[in-house]
């Protein structure tokens, strides 16, 4: 199958309630990487005026971080039949990338710092609570290896070594993770909720991250990694992308693990 025979829908959950933290970044990077492929984007904004078999339709999705109150408005729009077809897909394999404030919303529930509890989807097993207003919030860069099987072994033979993930958590959410595989382990930065090293989390093939950055650019095979599970997925074929020139995000990923002194804890 050749690249321009192929087309891949990318959902965008909430756009205009959930990008408080430059999580655009991410579906940008996506639709980039796959057109530079010859592969043809769609970008479905999935929002309060969307319908269920809208979301059907999707091929992959991106969820970005928001404040607690946009939390709460978009989740009295994603209950029933709309809810129930996110689960499905994201069940049945559909990538995603969730960023912060989106996955807290695909755990049991979010308990902000004001108001009451937001019940959440229930896809993922954890739950998430904000510890109140003055409470410290994990604010900082955030740098964790992906250590989730089979998403670590995948993301090496794409990347080449170790897959370390470099990008900017601010939260003041904690999350606790149930029964459910971790993202990765924390090198740097406050990770789920800073205190048992663990960031993230990963189910099917729903990434949970609380890294903004936004995290694709600063981790492109993060993106390719999205781009081929999807296509994967929708065509049931074996494929692997072209390899881009990725000379710049590689210099940038060095500059940082060099200003934040984790040179080492990269294999090169
Ligand atoms: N409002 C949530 C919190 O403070 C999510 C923040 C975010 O998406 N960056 O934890």
């Amino acid at each position: 199958m050749n690249p321009e025979e192929i087309e891949l829908k990318i959902g965008w959950l909430y756009p205009t309630l959930m990008s408080t933290y430059g999580d655009r970044g991410n579906v940008i990077c996506l639709e980039k990487r796959a057109t530079w492929r010859g592969i043809k984007v769609s970008i479905i904004p999935l929002d309060r005026n969307t319908k269920a078999s809208e979301i059907e339709e999707i091929d992959l999705i991106v969820g970005g971080g928001a404040q607690d109150r946009q939390q709460s408005i978009v989740m009295e729009d994603l209950k029933g039949i709309k809810a129930d077809t996110l689960k499905a897909k994201i069940e049945a394999g559909m990538p995603g990338v969730f960023t912060c404030g989106s996955p807290q919303l695909l755990g049991h529930y979010y308990e902000p710092a004001l108001g009451n509890k937001i019940e959440g989807l229930g896809i993922l097993d954890f739950v998430s609570k904000h510890p109140g207003i003055d409470a410290r919030r994990c604010i900082g860069n955030l740098v964790f290896e992906i250590t989730a099987s089979p998403l670590a072994e995948e993301l090496k033979t794409i990347l080449g070594e170790k897959p370390i993930a470099i990008g900017f958590e601010n939260h003041g959410g904690r999350t606790y993770l149930g029964q459910v595989d971790s993202l990765g382990k924390v090198i740097l930065g406050y990770g789920n909720n800073g205190e048992d090293g663990m960031e993230g989390a990963f189910y099917r093939n729903a990434i949970a991250t609380y890294a903004h950055g936004p995290l694709l650019p600063k981790n492109p095979f993060i993106a390719d990694w999205l781009i081929q599970k999807a296509i994967q997925e929708k065509y049931q074929l074996p494929i692997s992308l072209t390899k881009l020139d990725d000379l710049l995000p590689k210099k940038a990923r060095q500059t940082m693990l060099k200003r934040l002194d984790l040179l080492s804890n990269v294999d090169h």
